[in-house]
């Protein structure tokens, strides 16, 4: 299972956002892009313009980086988004949310997708009674993602939830004994807040 291991700040900051890699220091004056707003390494302040191509680039780097996802994978997903019925940007973006890193971490259990992948690999959560520890594990309609009764972490779940940094998306439900979640649907655009144009991506990978 590969992942970026380097300096989560450092997306930001290339970005010029915030992407909320890392949970609660993001939401304090801790955070690079407050202090430093220009993009990492000796020439980050002499960036030109970005050029088309440019454009497209950073917008599927944007969300690779905020999904947690390496190129061959995103590429893949991509391609499936193509096979699906549909217009393709908005069938990669529904892929990555239902991700159950991503659910997890919408469902507010986790402070960030890097903890809730964490969680995830660690055999914290179950779906349907039954373990799972893939994080890009997809789910259905209908699934219950849980934590499990035997897991250590029921205190940061909750700190999690009563810190509600998020909205849980119309598509989820977290059952009041707040363990709990329900996958009501599949979600729509409109569901997904990143800010992300998925019709760049589109563009970049059709050249
Ligand atoms: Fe990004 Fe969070 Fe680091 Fe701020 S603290 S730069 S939002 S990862």
């Amino acid at each position: 299972m590969a992942r970026y291991r380097d300096a989560k700040c450092r997306l930001c900051r290339r970005e010029g956002m915030k992407l909320f890699l890392k949970g609660a220091r993001c939401f304090t004056d801790k955070c690079a892009i407050e202090r430093r707003n220009y993009p990492p390494g000796q020439h980050g302040l002499n960036r030109g313009k970005l050029t088309p191509f440019g454009v497209q680039l950073r917008e599927k780097q944007k969300a690779k980086r905020i999904y947690g996802v390496l190129e061959k994978q995103f590429r893949r997903y991509f391609e499936w988004a193509e096979r699906e019925k549909g217009a393709t940007g908005e069938n990669l973006l529904k892929l990555l949310e239902l991700r159950l890193d991503n659910v997890v971490h919408r469902l507010g259990f986790a402070a960030s997708r890097r903890e809730s992948r964490q969680m995830v690999a660690h055999g914290h959560f179950q779906v349907n009674g039954r373990k799972v520890t893939v994080p890009s594990y997809l789910v259905k309609m209908g699934d219950v993602v849980e934590l499990r009764p035997t897991s250590k972490h029921a205190a940061r779940v909750d700190d999690n939830l009563n810190a509600g940094r998020g909205q849980v998306p119309q598509w989820l439900e977290v059952q009041p004994d707040g363990r709990r979640g329900v996958v009501r649907s599949e979600p729509l655009r409109e569901d997904i807040q990143i800010p992300v144009s998925e019709q760049l991506i589109v563009e970049l990978y059709s050249k």
